[in-house]
């Protein structure tokens, strides 16, 4: 059953494409007005002739004041979700400078810089959801820098949480495995490469995009009024595996 989050007013980021481009149209379906932040225009522009009354801005978040004198323009805010992520899967050894900054920059970077501008607009009861990943406390080939963002995207959750707390506001992350969103289900479509990590999977399957919605809309409204600085893993069961 969808939350109701009528009348919340929430702010999504990298909502161009995959999941936070369904998770606006979703929240929209559950009542809430919805900012969505993206750099493509052309996604931002198809986004809105699905949903007219989004409100859209366009802005990269690599660029720290750029983005600063977007969100100076919004108004106050009843949740927040930092999803925009980038992931840049390579071994170790062949990782750069330039895909560690960039890795660095957009996942967790960005995700300070957005929700410390953002923050004295939050209102009493605001929840913000960080979109982490379980590769922030799970190994995976290629992952070393990727997994290193989203660890510190968790520290930063526990330490929102603390801090934050005592305004009413509450901060949560949702860790999902591979989401078959377009690319994951592009990636992920060669049994060979699938198979061992579905293997690991009690339920067998990956997370649909869906299964990331409902849980970002669930930690956004007041169904989840108690939970605050929790990981919710949507991983189907790997971590007791
Ligand atoms: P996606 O389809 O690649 O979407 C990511 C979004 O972030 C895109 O709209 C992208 O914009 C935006 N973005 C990237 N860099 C940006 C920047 N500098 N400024 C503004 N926006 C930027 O990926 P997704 O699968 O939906 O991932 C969403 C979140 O889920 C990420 O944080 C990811 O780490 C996390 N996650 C995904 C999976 C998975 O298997 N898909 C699993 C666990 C966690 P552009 O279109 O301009 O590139």
């Amino acid at each position: 059953m969808s939350p109701d989050l009528s009348n919340k007013l929430i702010l999504v980021t990298g909502a161009g494409k995959g999941i936070g481009y369904a998770l606006c149209k979703f929240l929209v379906n559950c009542g809430a007005n919805v900012i969505a932040l993206a750099r493509d225009a052309e996604q931002l522009s198809k986004l809105k002739g699905e949903c007219s009354n989004i409100k859209t801005i366009n802005v990269d978040l690599r660029n720290w004041d750029a983005t600063r004198e977007c969100l100076s323009k919004v108004p106050p805010l009843d949740g927040l979700v930092n999803n925009a992520g980038v992931a840049i899967i390579k071994p170790f050894e062949e990782l750069t400078k330039e895909d560690f900054d960039s890795t660095f920059d957009v996942n967790i970077k960005a995700v300070f810089n957005v929700t410390q501008a953002l923050s004295p607009k939050l209102k009493d009861n605001a929840s913000i959801v960080m979109v982490s990943s379980l590769a922030a406390s799970r190994s995976f080939q290629g992952h070393s820098v990727y997994s290193a963002t989203k660890a510190a995207i968790d520290s930063l959750t526990q330490s929102l949480a603390l801090e934050l707390g005592p305004r009413n506001i509450r901060v949560n992350s949702v860790n999902p495995t591979v989401v078959l969103t377009d690319m994951g289900r592009e990636n992920w479509s060669d049994p060979k490469k699938s198979g061992p990590l579905l293997n690991h999977i009690p339920l067998r399957r990956f997370c649909e995009v869906n299964e990331v919605t409902d849980a970002i809309s669930y930690l956004l409204s007041s169904n989840s009024s108690f939970i605050n600085g929790h990981h919710l893993n949507l991983e189907g069961g790997y971590s007791v595996s």
